[in-house]
């Protein structure tokens, strides 16, 4: 199972593939799908040669590329929850925290992974809900306490999404790195919990970089904290765990706008903070022992749910669209070197 290679290899970050369907604008536009997914492992890129009449499209090369599991664009929520992120919940009331990030360029399934819709609820809420039905298994579960905190990084400022206004200061304290005045919202039920996290999605910074489209390069981090109570002896104990669940800004590079050097300066600090985050991984991978969360605002904010003896899992999301074979090729790349 993914627990026991888990175990074996230690701090090994579980990696995954996901490919969304086609969009009904992309069939339109004649686009064709240059990924292929098979036995929910292996990922199969093809490049094809666009010539003027793309009903001949030819088929140039292909790469191939394995993960821990890659889902098709026929993979729902529920399946892509209980790969990737079920175990990393029953972790948490362990005691041990977790994070969860899904990466790739915009328009890949970022967000539908992450949060999804009302109809389709994605790894945020399921996990949340996840987490109050083993909590009400336990007896005890008048001991137990969730928080959620969603806040996000744009352009290395760091601000509170639900409860928007000044951009928050980090400070480090005993507990390590904390954004001061950040909302800690006590979460009772599930049912509550998308209608809020759909609000301060909205909430995250977006530009228009065409005409019908919005871009966004905020990383847009929902933390979980779990406070609970065990018996030890005649003792009681409290523990605690935290779950970082983060849909990061899209990895392309900045496109060339007329917004030009608002977009450079941005992208440069994206850069910077999914850079940092590049460098923890792939120190955290090579099991190097000092792992550069200073870099950036996003990395420093992770630090207790990155490395050391937390659980890290990669969803790599990828459109299958030949139009974005670069960028999928791109995070592919990316996805691998982070194994
Ligand atoms: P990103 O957050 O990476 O920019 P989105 O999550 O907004 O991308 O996805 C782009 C579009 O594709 C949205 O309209 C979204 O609803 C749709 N989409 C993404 N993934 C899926 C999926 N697995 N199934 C159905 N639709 C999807
Ligand atoms: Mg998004």
């Amino acid at each position: 199972s993914l627990g026991s290679s888990r175990e074996k290899n230690g701090r090994r970050i579980l990696v995954f593939v996901r490919a969304r369907p086609l969009t009904k604008k992309e069939t339109e536009t004649g686009a064709r799908c240059c990924v292929r997914i098979m036995d929910r492992r292996d990922v199969y890129l093809t490049e094809f040669a666009a010539e003027k009449d793309y009903l001949r499209l030819k088929r140039l090369r292909g790469r191939h590329f394995t993960f821990d599991a890659s889902f098709p664009h026929s993979a729902t929520q529920q399946e892509v929850y209980s790969a990737t992120t079920s175990e990393l919940v029953e972790a948490v009331l362990q005691g041990r925290n977790g994070s969860v990030f899904c990466y790739g360029a915009t328009g890949a399934g970022k967000t539908y992974t992450m949060l999804g819709t009302v109809e389709n609820p994605g790894v945020m809420v399921l996990a949340i809900k996840h987490l109050f039905s083993k909590i009400r298994m336990r007896s005890c579960d008048g001991n137990h306490a969730i928080h959620l905190s969603y806040l996000e990084v744009y352009n290395e400022t760091v601000r509170d999404l639900l409860s928007p206004g000044k951009p928050l200061v980090l400070r480090e304290d005993k507990q390590g790195i904390v954004a001061a005045g950040l909302t800690q919202y006590r979460a009772y039920s599930t049912d509550e919990v998308m209608a809020l996290l759909q609000q301060g999605n909205q909430n995250r910074t977006t530009e228009p970089t065409r005409a019908n489209e919005t871009s966004s390069r905020s990383h847009a981090i929902l933390q979980v904290l779990v406070e609970y109570r065990v018996r030890d002896g005649a003792m009681n104990i409290n523990k605690m765990g935290k779950l970082s669940l983060i849909d990061l800004a899209g990895s392309e590079r900045a496109l060339a706008t007329d917004q030009r050097t608002i977009r450079s300066l941005e992208g440069a600090n994206i850069n910077r903070s999914l850079l940092a985050l590049s460098s923890c991984i792939n120190a955290l991978v090579e099991g190097k022992k000092h792992i550069p969360y200073r870099n950036s605002k996003l990395t420093q904010l992770l630090k207790d749910s990155l490395g050391g003896s937390c659980n890290t899992v990669m969803i790599a999301n990828i459109s299958p669209s030949n139009l974005s074979f670069g960028e999928t090729q791109n995070t592919l790349h990316w996805a691998d070197r982070a194994k």
